[in-house]
């Protein structure tokens, strides 16, 4: 099945979750995956149950999550793939599509060369399982030229570059723009793009200091990709030298040497298809974050609200938020604390993927991918981006995050009650190991279930002991 280039397995409670690599000669497609109309829905439906009847004709599926390279395009439950009724086309695709009429001498090649496009994407628009095609067929044709994205609230320019595929700078140019700033209702234009995702980009040829052009670029955009932070200007440069040591460092297997080759590329392929596992259901609250599960890039929590506790700051912040049921939560387990004289501070809540990223690239860049990795989240990999999640502190460390905080009064307290609150210690003494971080007795994360939170806490274990997946 040629729509999709491979799957990875994310084992969950009661099945698997199947993440599916979508083709990126699709990816124009899969990018609308929102917009497109219930056939086309259809077509790509039947293709995953082919699929997963042909290559995990075994395991308990309970979800699909598709991907373009490291982006999420949808998550859905397999229950419902491939049992989908029409419904109502929706207004956009047919804007965005024109259509063909087969005729005499015609196959798909031919077709698709005069429109600029794909085989592979005309079959999975068309919802065609082979190459078979007939005279006086409607095809679809995908659109080619630029589209516009009307900007809604909460749109950022970071975004939406990763939204569309788009280098942050080549959406910038097109648009004329020179800040960072849009408004709500701004039209933008979306340049049309045939971009292979950077795993399929990377070049067979060897490259070290001193050489330039695109296998230099695609080689940039992969490291980016990473969790670097370089200028993609195709110009091998000290910069992309230490990079791709830094890279090499990794694996004993790569000679440290700064230099592009056939063994670094496929270190760096394998680094770019297993570094995301990607969560099917976010707002779950039992999603287990961490260096092994990610959150959507896009991923941001509904409801989320400044919990009125006390904060060491006063002026407003994005690290004041906490999903709403959290943070009604956190305020009965502060009232508590009070009551009993109990001083306690909030400090750090929500962290969206723009902030985490912009965190990780610039320690990256000063400190290396591995080192950054070990004190500093990997964007998607932070729990702080679920909204349950609040790191809390006290007067008597000076507000610090300090593991001295759980020897205080307070952090004795906040260990004891949490759980009648539904919270735990998330990062417990003593299970590095298994959470893949120091002892952080101030890192709260909210279950939802006290009795749950309570298990976990009396046992002295971990959220990934209590799901099995430690
Ligand atoms: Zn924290």
């Amino acid at each position: 099945m040629e729509l999709f280039i491979g799957h990875k397995l994310l084992k969950r409670k009661d099945g698997y979750t199947v993440i599916l690599y979508l083709d990126q000669e699709l990816s124009e497609f899969a990018k609308d995956f929102d917009e497109i109309d219930s056939k086309e829905r259809i077509g790509l439906e039947r293709a995953i149950r082919d699929y997963i009847k042909e290559k995990l004709p075994n395991i308990k599926v309970k979800s699909i999550n598709l991907m373009v390279g490291s982006l999420l395009v949808a998550s859905l439950p397999f229950a419902n793939i491939g049992v989908a009724k029409a419904a109502e086309p929706s207004q956009t695709q047919t804007q965005s599509l024109r259509t063909y009429k087969v005729e005499s001498g015609d196959t798909l090649v031919k077709i698709s060369n005069k429109f600029g496009t794909t085989v592979s994407k005309l079959k999975a628009l068309n919802g065609l399982s082979s190459d078979l095609i007939y005279i006086g067929q409607t095809l679809k044709i995908p659109q080619l030229q630029d589209k516009t994205h009307i900007v809604q609230a909460g749109d950022t320019l970071s975004e939406l570059a990763r939204r569309y595929n788009l280098s942050l700078q080549g959406l910038k140019r097109t648009n004329g723009l020179t800040g960072d700033r849009i408004y709500i209702g701004q039209a933008l234009t979306i340049p049309k793009q045939d971009e292979l995702p950077s795993v399929k980009r990377l070049p067979d040829e060897v490259f070290r200091v001193g050489d330039r052009g695109e296998g230099v670029k695609a080689i940039q955009i992969a490291l980016n990709d990473l969790g670097y932070s370089l200028v993609e200007d195709g110009a091998y440069g000290p910069t992309t030298e230490r990079i791709v040591s830094d890279f090499q460092k990794q694996y004993d297997a790569l000679n440290v040497d700064g230099i592009y080759g056939p063994k670094t590329k496929e270190y760096l392929a394998e680094a770019l298809l297993t570094d995301h596992i990607v969560l099917a259901e976010p707002s779950d609250t039992l999603a287990l974050v961490n260096k092994n599960n990610s959150l959507p890039s896009n991923y941001i929590p509904e409801n989320l609200v400044v919990p009125d506790v006390p904060f060491p700051f006063t002026e407003f912040h994005e690290k004041k938020l906490m999903r709403e049921d959290a943070a009604r939560a956190l305020e009965r387990l502060f009232a508590k604390a009070k009551e009993e004289n109990i001083a306690l501070y909030a400090t750090s809540g929500y962290r969206s993927y723009d902030r985490q990223k912009a965190i990780f690239t610039s320690k990256s860049m000063r400190y290396g991918l591995e080192r950054a990795n070990q004190f500093s989240a990997k964007p998607g990999e932070s729990e702080h981006q679920t909204g349950l999640a609040m790191d809390v502190t006290s007067p008597k460390v000076n507000f610090a995050l300090s593991q001295s905080f759980g020897e205080t009064r307070e952090g004795r307290w906040l260990k004891e009650n949490a759980p009648k609150f539904g919270f735990i210690i998330r990062y417990p003494e003593g299970k590095e190991e298994v959470t893949g971080y120091q002892y952080e007795p101030w890192h709260l994360r909210y279950l939802g279930n006290n009795h749950i939170a309570y298990t976990i806490a009396s046992n002295g274990a971990t959220l990934e002991e209590y799901l099995g997946m430690a």
